[in-house]
């Protein structure tokens, strides 16, 4: 029984049809099939599945595009490779859109021509919102930050709560009654934002920064209202949401009249606020904008913060995440600070713009039926991690540290992960 309705599948197509610039059409035309993002895609390094190569993603775009809007594909579909958008091919378009595609744009690097895969990846999505065919799991995602502000439905109470004892604990910590994890404070200098999952469970990562802005004497202050970092609106390709979601930072910026937003570790959130949100809210910030990797890096550089550099003993690597250092292009302060607090750092091999996604992007995590196909890739990761031998693994992104927590224990690696703000509070002095 046909499940896409004709409505649905001619809103599909509009997206294919009503593109606003050339880039859909160049990237969809410009393929040369010289098979060189094959080797770049972890999907198919881990499975040798030819659909899994990232040119085989873009092809799939192409055949519906001729189906339904060249002469030949209109006429004669089975000359030109053309492809029906019915049932079978849109199943298909979830499993691998979704399924099989973290975004994290390493083909699009490595393509010999600079086809812009993942960019084509996410109209396929923007194609799915449209016929309604966003997986059931990571759009209760977006849901539960539409209807409650938070991607996790923390409700406000047990939010407070939190932040109350973690100010309690930060107290004691630093023999300091002035120490502070403000709340809904008007016109201080920044307003931070947080990864849901740091109240849920792993709010020691929220008394982590509470203690450097502490020692860097910042005027800041936590919202109450609008704390999400995160936009999974961002990975379903619904604009509207990922819009509304944008909107509503961005408005508790404005509403609390801070001089600058700070965007926590997570690199999706920053990317979908930080550089797609001027196009979402189709203007630019009147506030500056920018994340808490690029601030701990100018506390160091200008003093506001010293750390002891022997305090940490072991050997740490780093993973970069996609959306902030491939395609946000923060490489250097993350570096920068390790250097600072570690006299054993080692780089992955690779690294920094040509590292591996650690398979938890491009809203992998939330989608719980591709988990098996998830712990798959992470395993070059987990390669990766293990020729460092290094003891813990440091990434500036909360969903990068929930898929290498996995990775972790299902390859017994052994190691500790810790996000960035973490390993600088341990070495405050
Ligand atoms: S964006 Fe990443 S996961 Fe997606 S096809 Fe390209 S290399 Fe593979
Ligand atoms: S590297 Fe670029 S041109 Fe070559 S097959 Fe892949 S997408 Fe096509």
């Amino acid at each position: 029984m046909a499940i896409l309705s004709e409505k649905n599948i001619t809103k599909g197509l509009s997206i294919l049809q009503n593109y606003t610039d050339n880039k859909l059409l160049t990237h969809l035309n410009s393929c040369v099939h010289c098979g060189l993002c094959a080797e770049s895609c972890m999907y198919y390094l881990t499975y040798k599945e030819a659909r899994f190569v990232p040119a085989q993603k873009v092809d799939f775009i192409m055949s519906v595009y001729k189906r339904y809007f060249t002469f030949l594909g209109k006429h004669v579909p089975f000359l030109s490779k053309a492809r029906d958008l019915n049932d079978e091919s849109s199943s298909e378009m979830v499993d691998l859109f979704f399924g099989a595609c973290t975004l994290c744009g390493r083909c699009t690097m490595h393509c010999s021509i600079g086809v812009d895969i993942a960019f084509l990846v996410r109209t396929g999505r923007v194609m799915l919102a449209e016929m309604g065919m966003i997986p059931a799991s990571i759009q209760s995602t977006v849901d539960a930050s539409i209807q409650t502000g938070n991607n996790m439905g923390i409700t406000k109470e047990e939010f407070v709560d939190t932040i109350q004892w973690l100010e309690d604990d930060l107290k004691d910590e630093l023999e300091d009654p002035e120490a502070r994890i403000p709340l809904n404070e008007k016109g201080k200098k920044i307003l931070y934002t947080l990864n849901p999952r740091e109240p849920k469970f792993f709010p020691l990562s929220i008394s982590a920064m509470a203690k450097i802005f502490h020692f860097a004497k910042e005027s800041w202050t936590l919202s109450t209202e609008m704390y999400d970092v995160t936009n999974y609106g961002f990975f379903t390709g619904n604009i509207g949401e990922a819009t509304t979601i944008t909107k509503r930072l961005h408005e508790e910026v404005k509403n609390l009249e801070a001089k600058e937003l700070i965007l926590a570790e997570c690199g999706h959130g920053s990317r979908a606020f930080r550089w797609e949100g001027p196009n979402y809210l189709n203007q630019s910030f009147e506030y500056t904008a920018r994340t808490s990797v690029e601030l701990i890096a100018d506390y160091l550089k200008e003093g506001r913060i010293r750390v002891d550099k022997n305090r940490l003993k072991q050997r740490v690597t780093l993973h970069d995440p996609c959306n902030l250092v491939r395609n946000g292009g923060i490489i250097n302060e993350q570096r920068y600070i390790l250097h600072q607090i570690a006299n054993d750092f080692v780089e992955m091999t690779p690294y920094g713009v040509d590292n591996f996604c650690c398979g938890g992007g491009g809203g992998q995590l939330a989608m719980s039926e591709y988990n098996e196909r998830r712990m798959g890739i992470g395993g070059r990761k987990a390669d990766q991690i293990k020729d460092t031998k290094a003891n813990i693994v440091v990434t500036p992104c909360h969903n990068c540290v929930d898929q290498l927590i996995q990775i972790n224990a299902h390859y017994k690696l052994n190691v500790q992960i810790k996000t960035l703000a973490e390993v600088v509070a341990d070495a405050l002095i």
